[in-house]
């Protein structure tokens, strides 16, 4: 498999495992009744946070991720309120820099995301 496709089924794997955690329900407003997007806190173009779970968040799509896309600052306010420690931590990560990740580490990230993704759903689904 070739980078781009192994990227683009880690961000799948990823959306779904966002989806979940926040059980299809909109972490701004609440929402429950609407199409949930999963949404990066930190931009996906620092690679190193693109998968990492804890930066990620399930949005409404047609009021709060319209927002915070809109409105990044505001939004990343909000979180930094909201979440402190959190943030902190996304930041610590950031601060790392640029990481290009090779076939090998694209899979170890592959493995561990399908296996959290395992383990919500049998949480969800406990049959
Ligand atoms: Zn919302």
């Amino acid at each position: 498999m070739n980078r781009k496709k192994q990227e683009k089924k880690l961000d799948d794997i990823w959306s779904a495992l966002i989806k979940s955690i926040s059980g299809f329900c909109c972490q701004r407003c609440g929402d429950d009744d609407t199409i949930i997007d999963p949404h990066h806190i930190i931009k996906r173009t620092h690679k190193r946070l693109r998968w990492t779970v804890s930066n990620g968040i399930g949005l409404c799509r047609y009021k709060c991720h319209r927002q915070a896309e809109d409105n990044p600052v505001t939004f990343l306010e909000w979180m930094e309120d909201k979440e402190p420690e959190r943030m902190e931590m996304l930041n610590a990560i950031k601060r790392k820099g640029v990481k290009i990740y090779n076939v090998i580490e694209l899979a170890e990230i592959e493995k561990d995301l399908k296996q959290q993704l395992k383990q919500i759903s049998e949480e969800l689904i406990p049959f």
